[in-house]
């Protein structure tokens, strides 16, 4: 999008370092650089993964409707991420591998391949870049020996730690009750690290079995700690400061500490070299948050197998401030997709008043983005329909509040005195920010029709693999659920030596 930076009130964003609502001051003059933890690839991403994803993506759009360049990188954590935050448990990529049979690296294409198709299903842009941490171990290595130098660091038998008491106020940023901790703490810490918060930079491989994924070092064959590859790769994609972070509030307490405290060793002068920490409440299932190791979890593909298109999910996120906790239901679900059915309704009404011509140049000049000329499309707009961009510009500059948002576009959309072309050119801006494809959708193309939902061979194939998969991870309930679906749609399994097969049922 195309128009003067800054266009429109000040943003304001709640930072997590300030915990307090800050005007968006970027680093550079008309730039937004954003650097999203990205998805740990051994498993589907949630429901309440894709929830931090729509977020981001929210915040993208925002900065680019008020005339930004962004830059968005993300990242794909293929290695290094532990059953736990902190250091302890297996490595969730090496696990995943041995429970599924297959090498890390097929599991890692394969729920990488999941990740973007449920990000394109979400309408979620894709990032500008998505670095696999596996692809920047050596500037990772790199990194390290910086720290080392500095006198961050430490090494013990199992790797090289990073010394958290060597940054000035180590976990401001998740208000951590550092001098609590260390009270809590045992007095002698069988495992040698000098302050509890203490952290691994580098895993050395055990000296007796060999890791799947290990790679030479200074500090021995093994593989880096998860928190290096956030710092490693934000600070090389974006530079030192870059405007903004994002998470889950989960990696405030942990993550993004030690991203925090590395960053400062880092780079040397007192500044993690982040200027603004967002992050984004959980969906929450009942009164657990949704979680990716605990097994059952709700996927995108749980929300279509019950016919309600991706969209609806993404309009259901809209419908809550980011920062606040969400509670998923079936019932909440459902009446969003009602919800985003009646406007999509009323934009085809305006659509067929306004003429197939103007709609159809409408759809195109939203159809990205980040090529979309706001300027130029705000240009036209009546006295009386400008207050509405108006009103939209307010919501999203109070912390990207999109519910108010929401509900501009609902009184837009009844407000009879408007003409077709205007509102339906309202609704096309609106489209930038929220992503609901206004213009490019019909309400009848949200109806999953039969044949979407029908069993499908790459539908079947998938089906049997999440049994398997299911099987192996000692997960009857969802396994016997799936050959059930299969024998519903008619398609009957065998399970041999060679593996399972399946054909129709005769009719
Ligand atoms: P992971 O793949 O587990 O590393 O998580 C990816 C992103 O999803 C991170 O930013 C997490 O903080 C975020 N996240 C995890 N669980 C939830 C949840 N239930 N609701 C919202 N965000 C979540
Ligand atoms: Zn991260």
């Amino acid at each position: 999008m195309t128009m003067p930076a800054t266009r429109g009130k000040p943003l304001q964003l709640f930072d997590s370092m300030t915990r307090m609502l800050r005007e968006f001051v970027p680093v550079r003059a008309g730039k937004a650089g954003i650097y999203s933890c990205g998805p740990t690839v051994y498993n589907y991403a949630h429901l309440g993964n894709l929830r931090a994803y729509l977020f981001t993506d929210t915040l993208r759009r925002v900065l680019l409707f008020k005339g930004y360049a962004v830059t968005q990188v993300m990242n794909i954590t293929d290695v290094g991420h532990l059953t736990s935050d902190a250091d302890a448990g297996e490595d969730k990529m090496e696990k995943a591998a041995a429970q599924q049979h297959r090498s890390v690296w097929d599991i890692a294409r394969h729920y990488t391949d999941a990740f973007l198709a449920d990000m394109a299903a979400l309408n979620i842009l894709p990032p500008d870049h998505q670095p696999k941490a596996t692809d920047h171990i050596q500037g990772m290595i790199d990194f390290n020996r910086k720290l080392e130098a500095a006198g961050h660091t430490y090494l013990l038998p199992d790797g090289l730690y990073f010394d958290t008491s060597t940054v000035p106020d180590y976990g401001r940023l998740g208000r951590l009750d550092i001098e609590g901790q260390k009270a809590g703490a045992r007095v002698a810490d069988t495992h040698g690290k000098r302050n509890p918060t203490d952290f691994c930079l580098w895993r050395k491989s055990p000296a007796d079995s060999r890791r799947l994924m290990e790679w030479d070092s200074p500090w021995g064959t093994g593989a880096p700690g998860w928190h290096l590859e956030c710092s490693e790769m934000s600070l090389r994609f974006l530079g030192a400061p870059f405007d903004i972070h994002t998470g889950g509030i989960d990696h405030r307490q942990v993550h993004h500490c030690n991203e925090v405290a590395q960053n400062m060793g880092f780079l040397g002068n007192g500044d993690a070299g982040v200027r603004y920490w967002l992050h984004n409440e959980f969906l929450v299932l009942g009164d657990d948050k949704m979680s990716k190791s605990k097994g059952g979890f709700l996927r995108l593909q749980t929300v279509l197998d019950q016919g309600i298109h991706p969209l609806v999910y993404r309009y259901f996120c809209l419908q809550a401030s980011y920062r606040k906790p969400l509670e998923f239901g079936w019932e909440g679900l459902k009446g969003a997709g009602a919800g985003l059915k009646r406007i999509h309704l009323r934009v085809a009404e305006l659509a067929a008043r306004a003429g197939a011509d103007t709609a159809t140049r409408l759809r195109d000049a939203v159809a990205n983005p980040l090529t979309a000329d706001v300027a130029a499309l705000s240009t036209p707009l009546a006295d009386g329909a400008r207050r509405y961009l108006a009103d939209l510009d307010a919501a999203l500059s109070d912390d990207l509040n999109t519910p108010r948002a929401l509900a501009a576009l609902n009184t837009l959309l009844a407000d009879d005195a408007l003409a077709a072309t205007d509102a339906l050119r309202l609704a096309a801006l609106f489209e930038l920010v929220l992503g609901i494809r206004l213009l490019a959708m019909t309400a009848d193309d949200l109806n999953l029709r039969a044949k979407d939902a029908a069993l499908t061979d790459d539908r079947i194939s998938a089906l049997i693999e999440e049994r398997n998969l299911a099987r192996k991870n000692r997960d009857f309930a969802r396994a016997d659920a799936i050959r059930d679906e299969l024998d519903a749609g008619g398609v009957l399994i065998k399970d041999g030596p060679q593996g399972t097969t399946w054909e129709w049922k005769p009719a």
